[in-house]
């Protein structure tokens, strides 16, 4: 049985609504649109989507209230889009409970692989089921054992130091989401770290030059400028 997924695209602009829809349609998901947030949030609740692609940019309300709104009763995922090059939108919405986000313009590819990390993720609550069967996620030639608290490459052990490691497990768990660089740190040194984001992303050069043939290309841990970290999911 193959029960099509329901997408709710919030979007004032026909043309990219238009794209959004017609890549959708014909990867196997059911669409519906809104053109506005007052008309959103009675879509939301009358067709009861799988997922919610909003635009932060609507005419007659913020997107981020929408957001609110969607968040203060359901845990429904929802991916924004926004054409604001301002960082700070995206890092509210993703800290207000948005999953992912895309930045106009974006193409099909990270389109369709928002879309599908994001439905996995509510699918599944540890988020990744081969971790839950398991005790380890690969993508590529690239695991990590939780039962041995170990990150294998190629088979081999990437020595890493505890906190390391725990970042790259925390990554893995939520593989293919971006994680926000206070996430991280409240995750990984609780909710009184403070924001400071520069151990963080020394950490993060040193995870990347032990698991990354270049990590100047990185092939397993993204970069979201401004937001946060992204590792690969398997396809
Ligand atoms: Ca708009």
């Amino acid at each position: 049985m193959n029960i099509r997924e329901k997408v709710l695209i919030i979007e004032d602009e026909k043309s990219i609504a238009h794209f959004i829809s017609t890549i959708l349609s014909s990867n196997g998901y059911e669409t519906i649109q809104a053109r506005s947030g007052s008309e959103a949030l009675s879509m939301v609740s009358s067709h009861c989507p799988d997922l919610v692609i909003l635009d932060l940019g609507l005419p007659d309300m913020d997107g981020i209230e929408i957001l609110q709104s969607i968040r203060s009763w359901s845990s429904l995922p929802v991916v924004v889009v926004s054409a604001r090059s301002h960082e700070l939108d995206k890092v509210s919405a993703l800290d207000l409970g948005a999953d992912d986000y895309l930045t106009k313009p974006f193409g099909t590819a990270e389109l369709l692989a928002r879309v599908r990390t994001a439905i996995r993720h509510t699918r599944t609550t540890s988020s990744n089921s081969e971790i839950a069967q398991r005790g380890t996620y690969t993508v590529g030639e690239l695991t990590i054992d939780y039962n041995k608290h170990q990150v294998l490459k190629n088979g081999k052990n990437v020595k890493l130091t505890l906190s390391e490691f725990r970042i790259v497990a925390l990554l893995g768990k939520h593989a293919g989401k971006v994680l926000t660089y206070d996430y991280i740190i409240k995750e990984l040194w609780g909710p009184r770290a403070s924001g400071n984001n520069q151990i963080l992303r020394v950490n993060m050069a040193n995870i990347r030059r032990k698991i990354e043939d270049n990590p100047a290309e990185p092939a397993y841990l993204f970069t979201e400028v401004g937001v946060g970290y992204r590792l690969a999911e398997d396809e």
